[in-house]
This record gives structure tokens, sequence and C-alpha cells, in this order.
């Protein structure tokens, strides 16, 4: 199937079915899966969509992407298009999956080390404010504080947290 082929075969209303996700009610509102909401302010349309929430806004590619993390390729590929044999598509659906799941695990890491960073950093204070000064222990706790000081503006750097984990 082609684009249009595809687009022609399926409706939004397809694709809500397809992740379990409620019908739209009455006025044609759902709650938008792409941001966290209470009163539906996603409009469904036959072959399109949009959130007057979050500004979502697509046609049934554009959804399956946002909800599976595709590229338009992969999405493509996983409602049937192209020359793509089935395991091509499940190919690539899966390596999507792992990335979505590498990706996961480093933000789950980051927390972590952030956590701990946190606490190094209360507990070195209290220390440092205990010892004697110059002292052997508080030169110590010191350095340990240096570090986690320089730690902890890594891991508040979009750009740099990532080395921090590697
Ligand atoms: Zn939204």
């Amino acid at each position: 199937m082609n684009t249009e082929q595809i687009k022609d075969r399926y409706s939004m209303r397809d694709m809500l079915q397809r992740y379990g996700l409620p019908q739209p009610n009455k006025a044609g509102f759902l709650c938008c899966p792409f941001h966290k909401e209470k009163t539906a302010s996603m409009k469904l349309y036959p072959k399109d969509f949009h959130c007057f929430g979050c500004g979502a806004h697509g046609d049934i590619f554009t959804f399956v992407m946002r909800m599976e993390g595709l590229t338009f390729q992969e999405a493509f590929a996983a409602l049937g298009g192209g020359y793509a044999t089935n395991f091509t598509a499940r190919l690539s659906i899966y390596r999507a999956q792992k990335r979505r799941e590498m990706q996961k695990k480093t933000e789950e890491r980051l927390k972590q080390k952030k956590k701990l960073n946190d606490l190094l950093l209360a507990v070195y204070r209290r220390w440092l404010g205990r010892l004697e000064p110059l002292s052997d222990g508080w030169t110590d706790t010191y350095n340990a504080l240096q570090y986690q000081e320089y730690l902890q503006e890594l891991l508040n750097d979009p750009k740099k947290c990532y080395e921090v984990i590697k």
C-alpha cells in the first residue's frame, strides 16, 4: 500500500482502536494521549486530529509516529505501507522500541545519579559544619564536597549530563 491507500483504508477512529483508546464523545472530542489532561481537548476528524491543549496535530501517520515514537517510514511500515515485508516492518518497530527502552534507562540512571548527588551534598555540608576547620577530616570532606558540587553542575547541564553516566 502507498500513503494514499493507507489513508483511505484507516480512519482516525481505527487508530484509537489500535491503541485501546476510548472513542470521542458526541462532539468529537477525547482526552489527548499526548499530554496529561482531565477534560477532552483533542478534536478528532475522520482523517486528522488536533489538540487544543498541547497543539498536537496531524493525520494517522503522525498519530502512530507519536504514539510509538516511530519515524515516518517506520509508521508507514507499521500500517502496512510500502514494499517493506512483514519482517522489515517488524524489525524497524523492534529497533524503535529498543531505542525508547535505552532512552528510558538513561533517564532513570540520570535520576538516580542526581539523587545520590543531592544526598552527598547534604551529608558533606553537614559534616563540614561539624568538623574542625582545616583538620584532615575537614579537608577530605571539603574536597569531596567540591567534587559533588562540580558533579551537580554537570548533572544539571543538559549537554553534559549524559557524559557523567556513561
Ligand atoms: Zn494534547
